[in-house]
């Protein structure tokens, strides 16, 4: 097992105070590893963590929470309407319509599929990238939070459930901030602390995902460093479903050493999803998308 690191609040440098040790619970790779908070900040982050450079070795090929799920041909055409792409596009078009956008951790490319081609005009960026990915478009490999990326400017960023694996997420706001054009909206879609499954799961909830959630973000947290890096929050919209509730009772259960694919169960998301109304309803959803405009 790679030796753990010490670090500190991505914000303000804080050596924090430790809140919980917790290990892999999705994947079971070697290990435990502290959260620690900032409570200037309030921020969440891991105070012992793995380096960087040994990280991708807990992303095993079991790391797959979002891959597509085979249902029968008409639960599939049922469920299409509510799939994660297709609400994540209509989440963004709330707020514009069509332009250049780049999705940073693309993965598989079904957000940007699920796009109109004739609105937008697609680039997709991950650290690995799939031969077949399903839609026309400018693909590349990279880290966004390293590496400026060579490009022209852009109308829109999408960040879904990416910021909080980042190791150096202000660079990450810079360099979206570089390529943005001025007024470009900037989504980023992050587990929230503050929810209530947070509060009912502690330490076995599923939005700490330890050890690859680096940092998990209240809306001050974000706040502040989206405004260290020249943007002002713009809106804020709870994005809670029954499939994170799902994945909440499956770590709890790997947690007791029950594995389940529970999160994969249409069913129970069906039956969940009351709860996760009420959590969006009173503002403690436990995924939070924040909208963010780059300043003039
Ligand atoms: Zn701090």
């Amino acid at each position: 097992m790679p030796v753990p690191e010490t670090a500190t609040c991505p914000l303000c440098g804080s050596p924090g105070t430790p809140v919980f040790k917790q290990r892999d619970l999705y994947c079971g790779c070697e290990g435990e590893f502290e959260q620690s908070r900032c409570a200037a900040c309030d921020l969440f982050f891991l105070s012992s963590r793995v380096p960087e450079t040994e990280i991708h070795r807990y992303y095993p090929a079991t790391y797959t929470p979002w891959r597509p799920v085979r249902y029968s041909s008409l639960i599939y055409r049922l469920a299409g309407a509510l799939a994660i792409p297709q609400k994540r596009r209509r989440r963004i078009q709330r707020f514009i319509a069509g332009g250049r956008i780049l999705d940073v951790g693309c993965g598989t490319g079904a957000f940007l599929a699920a796009l109109d081609d004739a609105a937008w005009r697609k680039f997709g960026m991950d650290v690995t990238l799939p031969v077949d990915i399903p839609c026309a478009g400018e693909f590349h490999t990279g880290y966004f939070d390293r590496e400026p990326v060579p490009m022209e400017a852009v109308h829109a960023i999408t960040m879904w459930h990416v910021f909080e694996h980042l190791y150096h997420p202000l660079q990450a706001l810079r360099n979206a901030a570089a390529i943005l054009r001025p007024e470009g909206y900037l989504f980023i879609s992050i587990p929230n602390p503050h929810s209530f499954d947070a509060r009912l799961f502690g330490r076995f909830w599923c939005g700490w995902d330890v050890p690859r959630h680096i940092a998990t973000y209240s809306r001050a947290a974000i706040s502040s460093m989206l405004e260290r890096a020249g943007f002002r929050l713009h809106a804020v919209v709870p994005e809670s479903g029954g499939v994170d509730w799902c994945f909440d009772i499956g770590f709890l259960l790997k947690a007791f050493g029950h594995p389940s694919r529970l999160h994969e169960s249409l069913v129970l998301r069906v039956l969940l999803s009351p709860l996760a109304w009420l959590s969006n309803r009173f503002g403690r959803s436990g995924s939070t998308l924040y909208v963010a405009r780059r300043a003039a």
